[in-house]
């Protein structure tokens, strides 16, 4: 990596940030597409409008913003695009003539994986486990592709804020809230579930959301947003009763590659994007 006068800066703000894949994923783009840019991890303990704003002046081209600032952040911004407006969470900023402007790249990049693996959404019944920030993206994207939505979560108050949410979108009762509990009342067919808690990630690797094997012989396609183990308790199930299962490390892949396409304003090809993939999986 040549570093010098002319090259740009891009990173990721969060707290903590030592565990992330991000930088691999940037350094590795910028290496590929024969860009002077550097991608580097922004620990902000504290002040984060502050740091928003420093790194506007630094002239900082973009930024990935993770845990816990993906909403705090929005009061920071010059505009919020509509899609992210909807999700009420940003994880890319771009820089624009005032200020940045907030993005979310988690639910596109989930959707290009899926189609990457061959799983397609469309007209299909589908399970998302969990409300949190991500499960919420999910349903956004899922509201106008998919025939049904179920969300299962352990507070299910929150499932029903994001089913409120969707069906108001749809403009039809399109997705179900539950409790995780209530799974067995599910109509008796074959679901694609998106694993969207974070029960099972390391280092409580022993650890599925759902338990019950009877709810596993429903599961057509299980889409584990964890990707580390990168073969979790709950994909296990999955392909014990068998199904089709998959984690987590491509919607990683796709999301930092719809922020760096946002970034520089260009188009990452299949073959680079199988690259880079390849140097995430070895850094795991
Ligand atoms: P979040 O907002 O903190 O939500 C966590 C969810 O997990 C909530 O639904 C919570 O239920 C549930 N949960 C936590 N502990 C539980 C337990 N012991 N039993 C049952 N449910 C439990 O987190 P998030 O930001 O949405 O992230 C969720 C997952 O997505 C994480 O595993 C994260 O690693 C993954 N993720 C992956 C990518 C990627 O690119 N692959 C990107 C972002 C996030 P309650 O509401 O009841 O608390």
């Amino acid at each position: 990596m040549k570093i010098d006068g002319l090259t740009k800066t891009c990173g990721l703000i969060g707290n903590p940030v030592e565990h992330t894949l991000s930088p691999v994923i940037h350094n590795a783009l910028a290496e590929l597409t024969g860009k002077n840019l550097v991608y580097v991890p922004f620990h902000v303990k504290e002040n984060l409008t502050g740091a928003v704003a420093g790194a506007y002046a630094l002239s900082v081209q973009g930024l990935n913003v993770t845990v816990p600032y993906k909403e705090q952040v929005l009061p920071a911004l010059a505009a919020i695009d509509d899609l992210a407006a909807k999700i009420g969470a940003v994880n890319t900023l771009v820089r624009g003539p005032e200020g940045y402007i907030g993005y979310n790249t988690d639910m596109p990049g989930l959707y290009r994986a899926m189609q990457s693996d061959g799983v397609h959404v469309d007209g299909e019944e589908v399970i998302i486990l969990g409300a949190g920030g991500v499960a919420r993206a999910v349903a956004v994207m899922l509201y106008d592709k998919a025939a049904r939505i179920y969300i299962l979560n352990r507070t299910v108050e929150k499932a029903a804020v994001i089913a409120k949410e969707v069906n108001g979108y749809a403009g039809r009762e399109v997705a179900i809230a539950m409790t995780l509990s209530e799974h067995g009342m599910l109509p008796d067919k074959k679901y694609i579930v998106i694993q969207a808690t974070n029960v099972g990630m390391y280092p409580d690797t022993n650890k599925a959301v759902v338990e019950d094997e009877t709810f596993y012989a429903r599961v057509s396609t299980g889409y584990d947003l964890i990707y580390n183990p990168a073969k979790t308790l709950f994909m296990q199930k999955v392909e014990q009763a068998g199904g089709k299962a998959y984690n987590g490390l491509k919607m990683l892949l796709y999301q930092g590659i719809i922020a760096y396409e946002l970034w520089n304003d260009c188009e990452i090809p299949e073959d680079m994007a199988e690259q880079v993939y390849t140097r995430l999986r070895e850094s795991l």
